[in-house]
């Protein structure tokens, strides 16, 4: 069994098309959709529902939250809040809907799957360091935890500390349990523009992260052309 760990997908067709023909290519048996399948890009519904018609086990990212809902999103930083009002004129009420029903959580075999941590996870809080990471652990009764959020691949590994491990494939030890970040597929923030996601490889307990090319000019002027703020298409050139 090998699985693909994807998400922080926001509405980039183009990266989401890349990472699942690269993950095909590879072999892989199984899909798992960390989140955040909308927000920030331009092909919201086009990406909700390839993923939809993927059928995989998909939880709820708070850009999912907050386009499916109605409530005013003046709190928000001005630039996320701006394109999530445009998603929710892109959605139907049918997407909508689908998106409002992800669940939060989710337990598949021996790995769990989050958003962005099991520590509150309705919460969003940002896992950016170990003593983030220590909150997790609290609440991981399986060995692998998956995440995303911070958009950042990052492997935090828990023995009788909690360390960050710089690796871009880590075996699964029986001795240790691991929250794993993987990434995003439609705007990374590690200064890296192409796509990022990982695959868990059960028999041979690996998991590799994976870098992506895409067509990032397609996307970046469909960005423009639906007027949505300029930014968001300089900034998946600059993977922050
Ligand atoms: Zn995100």
């Amino acid at each position: 069994m090998r699985i693909a760990l994807f998400g922080d997908i926001h509405a980039n067709l183009e990266a989401l098309e890349a990472v699942l023909d690269d993950a095909s290519q590879l072999g892989v048996t199984d899909y798992v959709c960390m989140g955040d399948v909308v927000g920030y890009n331009a092909d919201p519904s086009a990406c909700l529902e390839r993923v939809r018609e993927m059928n995989c086990p998909t939880i709820m990212g708070n850009h999912d939250k907050d386009a499916s809902a109605t409530y005013s999103l003046e709190t928000m930083n001005p630039v996320a809040a701006a394109a999530l009002e445009w998603t929710r004129e892109q959605l139907s009420d049918d997407q909508r809907k689908w998106l409002s029903k992800l669940r939060m959580v989710r337990q598949i075999s021996d790995y769990t799957v989050v958003h962005s941590t099991l520590d509150q996870p309705g919460n969003w809080n940002y896992v950016s360091n170990r003593f983030d990471a220590m909150s997790n652990f609290s609440y991981q009764f399986t060995p692998v935890c998956f995440h995303g959020h911070t958009h950042v691949p990052r492997v935090y590994m828990k023995t009788d500390k909690v360390t960050e491990v710089a690796a871009e494939s880590i075996i699964v030890e029986d001795f240790a349990k691991y929250f794993i970040n993987v990434g995003s597929v439609g705007q990374p923030r590690d200064g890296d523009w192409r796509s990022c996601y990982a695959i868990y490889d059960m028999a041979e307990r690996r998991i590799v992260f994976r870098r992506v090319e895409y067509d990032i000019e397609k996307t970046q002027a469909k960005i423009i052309a639906a007027g949505l703020p300029p930014m968001l298409a300089e900034r998946i050139q600059e993977g922050r």
